[in-house]
């Protein structure tokens, strides 16, 4: 039996997670599952899973959670804070640690689940983004397991061959190709992009997710991270992840051989999959998802990024050719520009002017300690704040 701690259980990929386990009871156990101010749905899930442990980042909502879980006579016993999401990714009981909490929010927490050497099931692509290289180490340095759930990283883990543990030429590997759908407006004429409102951004083709993960795939900053991510996770540079458009998301990414052979995983857009490969890893369970059915499939496509549309994906590569703290700002420009798109304080395309002004304009430095990079990110959230500020109150006097 694996014990289970679920960093954000009550998001999407948090879901999916505990539907995963749900199917295999004599496998898997919910040690603790954590939200940021979500009561009601933690407190549905503390009735259905019995977790030892729920934790809310806000210390008012994990009081008014206790308050329901006493009176229900449960004994899940409530945390909160980041002290507390600490305690339960490192908790000695812990087995596997389900990194899914969004944003950079999910970073200590899952550094804590690192230095203690569990299994990590990483979806908050944000923390490599942000510390790439303290991470990595920290994961060789602890004995942690890394396994990618973000498909294509999945996708990609599956197609590598046996322990491979980096260095792509000494494998024979010539390229990563990962691969994106697009988005909503992927094929919306560009003038129109001014004028998207936010429900239109988060109606997402193929996936069902977050709100910050499904603008950041309308603007391609997803596929931006993720590339930072590849880089990462599979110790490669740059120039060896490309991109390839493709709508249909049955291709979830590819690794192409020096012999000419690209090898693919496919599957259902579903992330039930990529999610019990690393709970089970290396063996193989069932997650829920159906079979994929060839023939009525169609077309597979497969264009080249268009970069005027979507220059955030371009932001992404040149953050990761500079290097340092350079991807922590642009991670922290894109989250505060995404949160007033979200409040509709500013259109769709300041997104990326916001996170350009603050790229231009912020202090990069060699990323050699945590406290450099959240300090960096925090001089990137109060420069987009500062931008978009002068935004809003420009359009305001234009509207006076
Ligand atoms: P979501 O918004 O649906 O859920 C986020 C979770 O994090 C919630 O449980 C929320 O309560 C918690 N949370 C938010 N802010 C927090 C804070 N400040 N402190 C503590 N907890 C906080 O997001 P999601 O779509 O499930 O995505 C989660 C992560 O997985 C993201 O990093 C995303 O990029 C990555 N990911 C998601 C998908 C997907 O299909 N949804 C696919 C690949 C990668
Ligand atoms: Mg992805």
């Amino acid at each position: 039996m694996k014990n289970i701690t679920i960093l954000g259980s009550t998001g999407s990929i948090g879901v999916s997670t505990l539907d995963v386990i749900a199917r295999h009871p004599k496998k898997y156990s919910v040690f603790a599952i954590t939200a940021n101010s979500q009561i009601d749905r933690l407190y549905e899930q503390c009735l259905q899973f019995k977790p030892a442990y729920a934790v809310m980042a806000d210390a008012q909502a994990a009081q008014k959670l206790k308050e329901k879980l006493t009176s229900h006579g449960s004994d899940t016993l409530v945390l909160s804070g980041v002290d507390g999401l600490m305690e339960v990714a490192a908790h000695q009981a812990v087995d596997y640690v389900m990194a899914a909490i969004v944003g950079a929010a999910g970073l200590i927490p899952t550094l804590a689940a690192v230095k203690q050497g569990k299994r990590i099931l990483l979806a908050n692509k944000e923390a490599l983004v942000m510390s790439g290289q303290i991470f990595m180490d920290a994961v060789k340095a602890h004995g942690a397991e890394l396994l990618p759930i973000d498909s294509e990283h999945n996708a990609v883990f599956q197609c590598m061959p046996e322990n491979f543990v980096g260095g792509l030429s000494s494998r024979g590997i010539k390229q990563i190709i990962l691969t994106a759908s697009g988005g909503p407006f992927r094929d919306a004429p560009i003038e129109s992009l001014a004028v998207v409102t936010p429900e239109q951004a988060c109606a997402h083709p193929n996936w069902n997710m977050g709100k910050k993960i499904s603008v950041d795939s309308a603007t391609m900053m997803n596929k931006g991270l993720e590339v930072i991510e590849a880089c990462w996770l599979f110790n490669a540079s740059v120039d060896q992840i490309s991109v390839a458009m493709h709508p249909q998301s049955i291709i979830h990414s590819m690794v192409e051989y020096n012999d000419g052979s690209i090898l693919s995983q496919m599957g259902q857009p579903d992330m039930r999959t990529p999610i019990a490969h690393a709970l089970a890893w290396p063996e193989r369970i069932e997650s829920g998802v159906g079979s994929l059915d060839l023939f009525s499939m169609g077309k597979l496509e497969f264009n080249k990024p268009d970069m005027q549309r979507f220059p955030c994906l371009q932001l992404a590569y040149d953050a990761m050719r500079t290097g340092g703290t350079q991807t922590s700002i642009l991670n922290a420009a894109n989250e505060v520009a995404v949160e007033a798109f979200l409040q509709e304080k500013i259109g769709f395309v300041d997104i990326n002017t916001t996170i350009e002004k603050v790229l231009a304009s912020a202090t990069h430095h060699t990323a050699t300690s945590l406290e450099i990079i959240l300090d960096d990110d925090k001089q990137a959230r109060r420069l987009a704040n500062e931008y978009i500020n002068s935004i809003t109150s420009t359009s305001q006097r234009q509207a006076r």
